[in-house]
């Protein structure tokens, strides 16, 4: 193993593994984590996700009795992720521009093992330790979804998977993607346009009604894709529109869902033709839900007092986006989701400095401390 967390993070970014290609980079740390006396075992998520490799779980039995801490990462990256090329400046690491970095998240990754490596090293007694790095989380969070969280025994986890370090997002909103499909009638454009139900003008109508954008400070409402037409000349009898709705309200979630589920019903209604009316089919699929977790929880005391303790800045935050911390969230363990110093993730200009993948490292490190006491 590399002597250092920066060392380790340069080898893992070097790993090829976008979403559902992680075998190389779960093979890696398959051995890493047995080396460091790790319990471990992959599961087969990839045989219902279609990915080469599965979940890694760990786990590290400790001295002190109390139940494991739990850390979370993800080993996979978004595109483009191959042949990562990292240019190391004095204080900061870069891609050479053609491809992401990879912090997002094997960032995370380092400093979990790291963290955990500084604890082995100095032989302080500590919890057991329970690790997590999932696949495919980019693509929907999927081996999360498959992953049988009933393993897990922790209580409280931490996911390293966000921006600055000492800062935590402590809740996350829910998420319903809804598929829809308007039916209308085919017909020829310029003979006979009378005889069908223009299946785009329908999507148009309903679209430009419903909810959209910021609804209010904890919800919003976006349709992203839309599809649908052969040719100029044919009326179009088929338009598919895929869009999503979040909050970290429930009520407000269903009620925001249902208002779009209801404008799009009424408004094919209104399209009919000799008795047949334009019809819609619609999908509402809960893709993860919220969580909050109050300042005065113990998974957060424990994040205020290692922050104090390393001197760092620290923020509490309710995020905008999903991660592993809803589903493991949502299986009664109690997650927030920590800093690793990653910046501008999901873009070729992602970076991160050194100085960050220590500080990260030392705060895994400093949880276990505290969580142990
Ligand atoms: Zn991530």
């Amino acid at each position: 193993m590399s002597k250092n967390v920066t060392e380790y993070f340069l080898e893992l970014i070097q790993i090829d593994s976008e979403s559902r290609n992680e075998r190389a980079m779960i093979d890696k740390l398959k051995i890493d984590l047995t080396e460091m006396g790790f319990q471990v075992q992959e599961d087969d998520c990839n045989t219902k996700t279609g990915g080469n490799a599965g979940n890694l779980y760990a786990y590290l039995p400790g001295k002190i009795d109390k139940k494991p801490l739990l850390f979370c990462a993800h080993a996979d990256t978004v595109k483009p992720g191959i042949g990562i090329n990292p240019i190391v400046t004095e204080s900061k690491i870069t891609s050479d521009g053609k491809t992401i970095l990879g912090a997002d998240d094997k960032s995370g990754v380092a400093e979990v093992i790291f963290g955990i490596k500084q604890i082995l090293d100095s032989g302080l007694n500590h919890t057991p330790i329970e690790v997590l790095f999932t696949v495919s989380e980019e693509i929907g969070l999927l081996g999360a979804k498959h992953f049988d969280k009933s393993i897990l025994k922790a209580e409280i986890g931490y996911a390293f998977d966000s921006e600055n370090i000492g800062s935590y997002s402590i809740g996350a909103p829910s998420q319903n993607s809804i598929k829809i499909k308007v039916y209308g009638k085919e017909a020829h454009a310029g003979v006979e346009p009378e005889k069908g139900i223009n299946a785009i003008r329908v999507a148009s109508e309903a679209i430009a009604s419903i909810p959209i954008g910021r609804i209010d400070f904890e919800t919003t409402a976006n349709i992203g894709i839309i599809q649908g037409g052969i040719a100029t000349n044919i009326v179009p009898n088929l338009v598919e529109i895929y869009g999503e709705t979040r909050s970290h309200n429930m009520d407000k979630l269903a009620q925001v869902t249902q208002d779009i589920v209801n404008t799009f019903e009424k408004t094919a209604a209104k399209h009919k033709l000799n008795g047949i009316e334009a019809k819609v089919e619609i999908a509402v699929n809960t893709e993860y839900k919220s969580f909050y977790m109050s300042e005065d929880h113990l998974v957060v005391q424990i994040a205020k007092k290692a922050n104090e303790k390393l001197n760092l800045a620290s923020r509490f935050d309710k995020g905008g986006g999903g991660s592993d911390a809803n589903i493991i969230n949502a299986e009664g363990v109690a997650m927030i989701v920590a800093g690793t110093g990653m910046h501008g993730y999901h873009t070729v200009n992602e970076y991160i400095e050194t100085a960050d993948l220590k500080k990260g490292s030392q705060l895994v490190a400093e949880l276990i401390k505290i969580y142990s006491e």
